[in-house]
């Protein structure tokens, strides 16, 4: 029988055996010894697993990557420090200087910088389409050296829904894995793999934590995308690492095994964006109930959006889950229970009316984070995007009056009233 993805929540990736700690353990300790140095030969000869040094890997993390890549339904994953790094080694991974990547452009603002400016700096360019570009558009944003695509299932702070199952197709008709990265809907509410993502990726600092205590990343391979299959353009993975004595890694792991092992054994030991054991402990405490809080978050959200929609100050609402939003048909496909808590919208008195509605919240808090939760608000001209003037604002999306509200996990009528309440005194 399949288990249901609350109990993968609760007890998946760590199975104690008879007396053994029932929490997860916190392997405090940076390295592990050895009585022979031929044992520890072979581990640094990916001969044998094992655990040498934190850097590379530590239990505790291993079992909360394991957790992860359960309740995606992958085959393999690795934490990161942050959902930086896990977007940037998923890409850099299989794609390099003198490579490509097509992505969406409705994506996080630090993902959009890390591949429009940062990997351009070490020789790799992006294509960025829009994520209801027409096919042809799509189609004629592959080059021979594209290496991947890269989406979000739900874009922050965008809101646009990716059409997954599209996306995979047009990667695959190319030979190539898409990625997407699926912080806002969590597993709970849309797992990527299903609908024919490749890899799937995660700011784990946001829903999954869930209580703004620890920044974190994940990245779970399917273990669907047969490397092999396409060896010219991914030599990394089909030819021998010579950093590791010639091993081949998607011929010694696998097809299942081959993309988490080599991120971890040469990007997590060149880059070391390892994720202290301590966070892994807290950010597994998050994923423990994050299948009861998710539900919650997505109520109050669809809850809030409704008010906003039939509220005479407000000119505009963003939330998939609200009939005849742009994305509201996609929505209806991979999210039908929901998506996330995460609402925009703008009013009617423009930028000043938002800077009083900011001024005169009481519960919500000014926060620069989402996923919480804690009912947490931001307005972007005056925040993530304040050295933008007005017109450069319109120009990526942004309304200098948009307002983006994270509803948490708090009473609805609660949240409700306090955003009735702010809106008065506009
Ligand atoms: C926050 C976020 C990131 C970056 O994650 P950090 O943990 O802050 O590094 C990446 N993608 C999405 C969709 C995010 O919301």
């Amino acid at each position: 029988m399949t288990e249901q993805i609350g109990t993968t929540c609760v007890q998946g990736g760590y199975r104690p055996g008879d007396a053994e700690p029932r929490q997860i353990p916190i392997y405090q300790s940076t390295t592990w010894k050895y009585d022979t140095s031929e044992h520890m030969g072979k581990l640094f000869d990916l001969e044998e697993s094992g655990y040498f040094y934190t850097r590379l890997q530590n239990p505790t993390n291993d079992a909360v990557a394991a957790k992860i890549a359960e309740l995606e339904g992958g085959a393999a994953g690795m934490l990161t420090s942050s959902g930086q790094a896990a977007n940037f080694f998923a890409v850099f991974n299989i794609a390099g200087c003198g490579d490509h990547v097509v992505a969406s452009s409705a994506i996080y603002g630090g993902t959009y910088n890390l591949l429009a400016h940062t990997m351009r700096r070490m020789g790799l360019e992006c294509t960025f389409v829009a994520p209801d570009c027409s096919d042809e558009e799509l189609e004629a944003a592959f080059r021979p050296n594209t290496k991947c695509v890269f989406g979000e299932t739900i874009a922050n702070p965008a809101l646009a829904v990716l059409d997954i199952e599209r996306f995979a197709q047009a990667a695959h008709a190319h030979g190539v894995p898409l990625i997407v990265d699926n912080t806002f809907p969590t597993p709970v509410n849309c797992r990527p793999i299903e609908w024919g993502a490749d890899i799937v990726t995660h700011s784990t600092t946001k829903y999954m934590d869930g209580h703004g205590a620890a920044v974190g990343g994940a990245i779970v391979d399917s273990g669907n995308f047969d490397w092999m299959a396409h060896a010219d353009k991914f030599p990394g993975l089909t030819t021998p690492d010579e950093t590791y004595h010639g091993v081949v890694y998607a011929e010694k792991f696998g097809q299942a095994g081959a993309f988490i092992t080599k991120a971890t054994a040469q990007l997590m030991r060149d880059f070391g964006c390892i994720q202290s054991p301590q966070n892994a402990f807290i950010l597994n405490l998050g994923l423990e109930s994050l299948h009861v809080r998710m539900p919650q978050h997505c109520k109050n959200g669809q809850a809030m959006a409704e008010f906003l929609s039939q509220h005479p100050k407000i000119s505009f609402v963003k939330f998939p889950g609200l009939p005849g939003d742009k994305y509201h048909e996609l929505a209806k496909k991979y999210l039908p229970n929901g998506g996330c808590g995460v609402v925009s919208f703008g009013f009617g008195g423009g930028r000043p009316a938002a800077e009083t509605f900011m001024k005169s919240l009481k519960l919500a808090q000014i926060a620069t984070h989402v996923a919480d939760a804690r009912t947490c608000v931001l307005h972007p001209a005056n925040a993530t995007h304040r050295q933008m003037n007005d017109e450069e604002l319109v120009a990526c999306g942004i309304s200098p009056d948009m307002v983006r509200l994270s509803c948490g996990i708090e009473s609805t009528e609660d949240l409700i009233a306090d955003v009735a309440q702010a809106l008065e005194q506009i």
